[in-house]
């Protein structure tokens, strides 16, 4: 059985203050030992020692067994701190991580529930070089007060340092933050998730983001509250990547595919400024977030057969204006021309393309030095291309991210 918390009402400490003559400036503060028996013990201060309660009052210090008390109150929430979570905050400040972590976890010992040991546990972790450790014990300190900005400032530090060391890097590859309570399984997982597929596109491209990409999980306001995303987007990423995983547990396929999608678009972005056709953005995107890059060419077909394709000059510019059917015809183009180019240039042939956009080349003077293609051209042989396109059996499709 675990009694919850209970505060002290505001008069009663002010009257027990005033009893006390603890007026304004005193430097004396007001504890309470909360008895097991329920009875509670008015003192100037309060603090547990080995298996004892020691509390002062009217100048003399009264010994407790620790057994008979249930808790210290105090009115302040630091000035009952148990002694060990100051000594602990002390070796720290006096680079003695080590000793601090001994106080912390004796502090712990005795109230396993304590914000404040938890805070100096994570902070002493961080300091000897442990943010695995310093992460959980920051996100049980978040669990029992999840507004407290301590706790999530000491999980951030811990989770930029563990990027940090899974990358191997001196400078993080991402900050992760949350939108919401915190989520700590999921912020690990998709750390994972998106170090992985840093990885393999620095080595896929051949170049990497100079700067560290944000990441902020959504794990409570509803996506599209707190974005300016379209209601068919699964994610976002204006310089900051932005994905929804409320009541998620765990990542599932969908959302490694919307991080991978976010990420590429992070790359993309990095490598060509804003010299970018939003229809090579997206293609690239949905070509590196996985699956085959033809997977969306039998959709088309009819609509190349009609003359209806949307044409890449039109899709240059955003897709965030566009109804849903209009965006899903806009993405299966953008995926289709990618594969289009990887089909007739190769991999190199668009890694050209992006190297001429980042020589700020306009799209039009790019897409002939890299590809050796006009932008009529290019538009005619992708039309060509997927008038035939449902005539073969289709690739599975993947429901892509955007
Ligand atoms: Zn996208």
């Amino acid at each position: 059985m675990q009694p919850g918390p209970r505060c002290l009402p505001a008069a009663r400490l002010a009257a027990f203050a005033a009893a006390l003559g603890l007026g304004r400036a005193s430097a004396v503060v007001a504890d309470t030992v909360v008895l097991k028996s329920g009875r509670a013990i008015e003192a100037e201060g309060a603090w547990y020692e080995s298996s004892e309660v020691r509390y002062q009052k009217d100048g003399a210090v009264y010994v407790l067994p620790r057994d008979m008390v249930d808790r210290i109150e105090s009115p302040t929430g630091e000035a009952g701190l148990d002694p060990d979570i100051l000594r602990s905050r002390e070796r720290l400040a006096a680079k003695d991580p080590g000793e601090a972590l001994r106080h912390a976890r004796l502090a712990l010992f005795r109230d396993p529930r304590s914000v404040p040991a938890l805070q100096a546990l994570a902070a002493a972790q961080l300091a000897l070089g442990d943010p695995n450790r310093a992460s959980e014990s920051a996100t049980q300190a978040l669990r029992l007060d999840e507004a407290n900005p301590r706790s999530r400032a000491l999980l951030d530090e811990a989770l930029t340092a563990l990027g940090q060391r899974e990358q191997g890097a001196s400078d993080a590859q991402f900050r992760i933050r949350y939108e919401g309570s915190v989520n700590q399984p999921i912020g690990m997982a998709v750390l994972k998730i998106l170090t992985e597929a840093h990885a393999e596109y620095a080595t896929r491209l051949g170049f990497r983001p100079e700067q560290s990409v944000t990441v902020v999980l959504q794990t409570g306001a509803s996506f599209r509250d707190t974005t300016r995303a379209p209601d068919w987007a699964d994610g976002w990423n204006d310089g900051t990547i932005q994905v929804p995983v409320l009541g998620l547990d765990a990542p599932n396929p969908r959302l490694v595919r919307i991080l991978r999608h976010e990420l590429a678009h992070s790359f993309v972005a990095s490598r060509t400024g804003n010299n970018c056709p939003v229809w090579l953005h997206e293609g690239v995107a949905q070509w590196l977030e996985g699956g085959e890059p033809d997977r969306d060419d039998a959709l088309l077909a009819p609509l190349a057969r009609a003359g209806r394709l949307p044409s890449l000059l039109t899709l240059e510019g955003p897709f965030r204006g566009l109804s849903e059917a209009q965006a899903t015809n806009a993405y299966a183009t953008s995926l289709a021309a990618v594969a289009h180019i990887l089909r007739l240039r190769g991999e190199a042939g668009l890694l050209r393309l992006l190297a001429a956009l980042s020589d700020r080349l306009p799209s039009d003077d790019a897409l002939p030095v890299a590809l050796g293609l006009s932008y009529s051209e290019l538009q005619k042989g992708l039309a060509d291309h997927l008038r035939t396109a449902d005539a073969k059996p289709a690739t599975a499709r993947v429901s892509a991210a955007r």
